[in-house]
């Protein structure tokens, strides 16, 4: 008793304890178990995982092991007639054609054939025929109708191009990963996999093209057996909710074949990458077009989250929730089985902990593994709409993790409360490469803030992205209001992924023979995710940092919104239609002081020295703070996007964006000509800004 809330009850020996007992020889036969076949989620070989799963967490001992079930709609190719695209002469006959396959390499991927069809998940079917335009990265700028689509993988999320594409009408769309991301070395194959982590000519990242959250038939609604379903499958199609164009991967090395037979000009430099030829067509040479043949189909198939729990000893009916998925494209021994095979050994290693030395947490642990992350974080969303009314009361945060990419550094999403926890369990961690520890970087957190600096000047912190789209976390902060901590460890290669991502090669022998071979970096992660859970589940005080929430809110999301109204300050006919929300915007701003200044003034260190129960009660406050920014209407539009300081950017459903809304709304303003949107989008604007201001005075209320 009487320790501050920053150290948490007994941590240090607990911890060290825990840690202590993590087997790496377990996590290397977790990983082969979970990942001997292609487990797609909505297949017979991803429930044989769930089960395998579900044993395990038994057989560990955890509490209430269970299926958490729905049915949602899912995507498949045709498993034994591939996918292709073909180059035919004006005679009609075919002069290429891909195989829409990637061949396995080691033995690791021979055991199924249909691990190497190559495919997109909610892509449509069907055949198209045309010309060949190359767009590199398919920026909004780039409009060109009615063409097929060839586009280069960047760092954004592959369903923003393939919005893009409908949106401007494309045909069709293929996408690629240039080796100048994902084959640094060079394209032969002692300078690929299985030689290195890097991409084989003929691999592709296959992947969902769905920008959403759930099951894409029950926005809002858990997908529980016949419940209400919102939207059909036309319905679907209708509101181009999923792409309505056929949709496909291709490797480089069909690419570079493309790109020799497409007519046009040589491109700029920007749009070059490694292979020896870049054209933009639009079109192939002599007369030659292109067909695209796709089979796919949606289908409503049983998903099954498996949940298990250790029951906290002082607050039980309080939990952190602890979160991996376990469907995969392939094998999945990166994405996401190396975090599955992590958290099983994590809650083994603290029920055994628990068993030799009768501790028990404070808080209860609830261990989630997530079916069909993978199609639009659709099990984790599904369970978040189930349980929504008692995960917004009573879960205290959520740690997430989904891959271990590479083993140079790791890569970061919390919102500014929590991010705190994950720099404290970084700089504990001991830096399993051998390489950094060379550079003097010893921890985890040294490599963090080498290779991710702070981009402010407020912070030396390393940077720490805004929460968004592209793993479960999602609908835990964006729908409930539940603070994030996500974490993936990486190397600098393709980022925010890594080369061989979504591909066949993900298996155990990359990571024996290549990524990992002594699981150490496994290890390494296990600690940290240890490390944070036990701080959400022991803290006497939760280790919500309102401060750091604070200034960020002050100096970055305020001080941003304030440039775009001074840029007219005052004068002309854009500052007349801001005007309205310039003054909720001084409102607002006054608001943010009074709760900051009474932030700062709070004596953070007494309140842990508190008698429980008004422990218990500051805690319940703190959980009512994170709620106050949710709004229970949603975004018009969108009931699903309840979150008014985060969510995911348009252009880019892995990168967050703060107070995103109002931002949106000043452009519309400016873009306008027309007398009554200016008005509508003049209104709003003052709306969507004292939206923002009632969460603060709420935030307050919460703390009084
Ligand atoms: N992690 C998956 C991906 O990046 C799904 C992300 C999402 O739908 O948000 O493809
Ligand atoms: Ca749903
Ligand atoms: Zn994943
Ligand atoms: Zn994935």
């Amino acid at each position: 008793e009487g320790k501050d809330s920053t150290t948490p009850r007994g941590q240090d020996k607990v911890l060290k304890g825990i840690k202590q007992l993590i087997n790496t020889e377990k996590i290397r036969s977790n990983l082969h178990a979970l990942t001997c076949q292609p487990h797609q989620a909505g297949t017979e070989n991803n429930l044989r995982v769930a089960e395998f799963i579900r044993d395990e967490m038994i057989s560990q001992g955890l509490e209430n092991v269970h299926f958490n079930e729905y049915n949602v709609l899912l995507a498949y190719p045709n498993w034994t007639n591939p996918n292709t695209v073909e180059i035919f002469g004006e005679d009609g006959r075919t002069v290429y054609k891909t195989t829409g396959r990637s061949p396995a390499i080691v033995k690791d991927e021979q055991d199924d054939p249909t691990g190497e069809i190559q495919w997109f998940a909610y892509s449509a079917n069907g055949v198209v025929e045309g010309d060949i335009v190359y767009l590199n990265e398919a920026s909004v700028a780039d409009i060109v109708h009615d063409k097929i689509w060839l586009v280069r993988h960047s760092g954004a999320f592959r369903g923003n191009i393939a919005a893009t594409a409908v949106k401007k009408e494309a045909k069709g769309l293929l996408m690629y990963s240039d080796p100048v991301q994902v084959a640094s070395f060079g394209t032969r194959e002692n300078e690929t996999y299985s030689s290195t982590d890097k991409m084989p000519p003929h691999a592709v990242q296959r992947g969902g093209v769905y920008i959403g959250m759930g099951d894409p038939r029950t926005p809002a609604f858990p997908a529980i057996g016949e419940l209400y379903k919102e939207r059909t499958e036309e319905d679907l199609y209708a509101e181009k909710a999923i792409p309505t164009i056929p949709i496909l991967p291709l490797p480089y090395s069909d690419v570079q074949i493309l790109f020799e037979n497409m007519k046009g000009g040589d491109v700029i430099a920007r749009f070059k990458g490694n292979l020896t030829t870049y054209r933009y067509g639009p079109g192939l040479i002599n007369n030659q077009k292109l067909r695209m043949t796709v089979h796919a189909r949606n289908e409503q198939r049983k998903i099954q989250n498996v949940l298990g729990f250790i029951r906290g000893s002082q607050e039980p009916e309080k939990y952190v929730i602890v979160s991996n998925h376990y469907d995969a494209w392939v094998y999945g021994a990166l994405d996401p089985n190396s975090g599955t095979a992590s958290l099983l050994e994590i809650s083994r290693a603290l029920k055994q902990y628990q068993k030799r030395t009768n501790w028990a947490p404070a808080r209860s642990i609830l261990f989630a593994h997530w079916d069909a992350e993978e199609y639009g974080l659709i099990g984790s969303t599904e369970f978040a709409e189930e349980y929504r009314e008692q995960l917004m009361r009573r879960a205290v945060g959520i740690v997430n993790m989904d891959f271990m990419g590479g083993n140079q550094t790791i890569i970061a999403i919390a919102n500014p409360t929590v991010v705190n926890t994950i720099r404290k369990a970084a700089a504990n961690t001991e830096h399993p490469n051998e390489e950094e520890r060379r550079e003097g970087r010893t921890t985890l957190y040294d490599s963090w803030k080498h290779f991710y600096p702070s981009k402010t000047n407020r912070s030396s912190q390393p940077y720490t992205r805004l929460p968004a789209g592209g793993s479960d976390h999602m609908p835990f902060f964006n729908y409930l209001g539940i603070p994030v901590v996500f974490f993936v460890s990486n190397s600098l290669d393709a980022p925010p992924t890594y080369p061989l991502y979504h591909t066949i090669y993900e298996t155990p022998f990359l990571v024996e023979n290549i990524l990992d071979p002594q699981f150490k970096m496994h290890k390494a992660i296990a600690e940290m995710l240890i490390d944070i859970a036990l701080q959400f589940a022991e803290s006497k005080i939760l280790p919500y940092d309102l401060r750091e929430l604070m200034d960020d809110v002050t100096y970055d999301y305020l001080a941003k919104i304030e440039a775009r109204f001074e840029k007219y300050n005052g004068s002309g006919n854009i500052a007349k239609y801001l005007e309205p929300g310039l003054k909720q915007f001084l409102l607002l701003k006054k608001t943010v002081k009074k709760l900051t200044d009474f932030i700062y003034a709070r004596n953070d260190k007494k309140l842990a020295s508190l008698p429980f129960n008004s422990r218990v009660d500051i805690n319940n406050r703190l959980i009512e703070f994170e709620k106050c920014f949710i709004d229970p209407f949603g975004a018009p539009g969108n009931p699903q996007s309840r979150h008014l300081l985060y969510y995911p950017s348009p252009e880019n459903w892995y990168d967050g964006n703060a107070i995103a809304q109002v931002h949106d709304t000043i452009t519309k303003i400016e873009n306008s000509q027309n007398e009554n949107d200016l008005e509508v989008h003049s209104k709003r604007l003052a709306k969507d800004i004292a939206l923002v201001n009632m969460a603060f005075i709420c935030a307050k209320h919460s703390l009084d």
